[in-house]
């Protein structure tokens, strides 16, 4: 199975191998300014399974504990694709919201919902963090064996 998606304007074009991958929801302010909207979709994958066509531009955030996180956007229109930890470059973290069809993602989870906008309505069957699982590769590791 491959998964496509891409950027705003076309130029860059990425596929995944295997999946559907977990994806999970962020409402931190972070991750709303990032997004330019109310929470980013995050979908971690092994960055075996990635492929990505098309120039990238990349911004680095600092992180806590001398790590950063890049982001990496089409230079052209400015969409993020994906995040990659300096921390672990085992996997990447694909923006869900730029795959081809995002109708059927899986959202495990909701983090920082303390800072969730109040008109986000949340499915309560979903776990949901006050701010995020305090061992967080951890976690994103036990998710990413979620997938088949
Ligand atoms: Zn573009
Ligand atoms: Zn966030």
């Amino acid at each position: 199975m491959t998964i496509a998606g891409g950027c705003q304007c076309g130029a860059v074009r990425y596929s995944l191998q295997g999946g559907p991958y977990p994806v999970y929801a962020c409402h931190c302010r972070e991750c709303q300014k990032q997004s330019a909207s109310a929470f980013a979709l995050s979908m971690p994958v092994p960055v075996q399974a990635f492929a990505i066509e098309g120039t990238l531009d990349e911004y680095c955030r600092p992180a806590s504990g001398g790590r950063s996180t890049d982001g990496f956007f089409c230079p052209a229109c400015g969409t993020r694709l994906f995040h990659r930890s300096s921390a672990s470059g085992a996997f990447v973290t694909v923006k869900a919201g730029t795959l081809d069809d995002a109708s059927n993602i899986q959202v495990r989870a909701h983090l920082w919902v303390s800072r969730k906008q109040p008109w986000v309505t949340l499915d309560p069957e979903v776990p949901a963090f006050d701010t995020q699982p305090e061992d967080m590769s951890a976690w994103r590791e036990r998710l990413m064996e979620d997938a088949p």
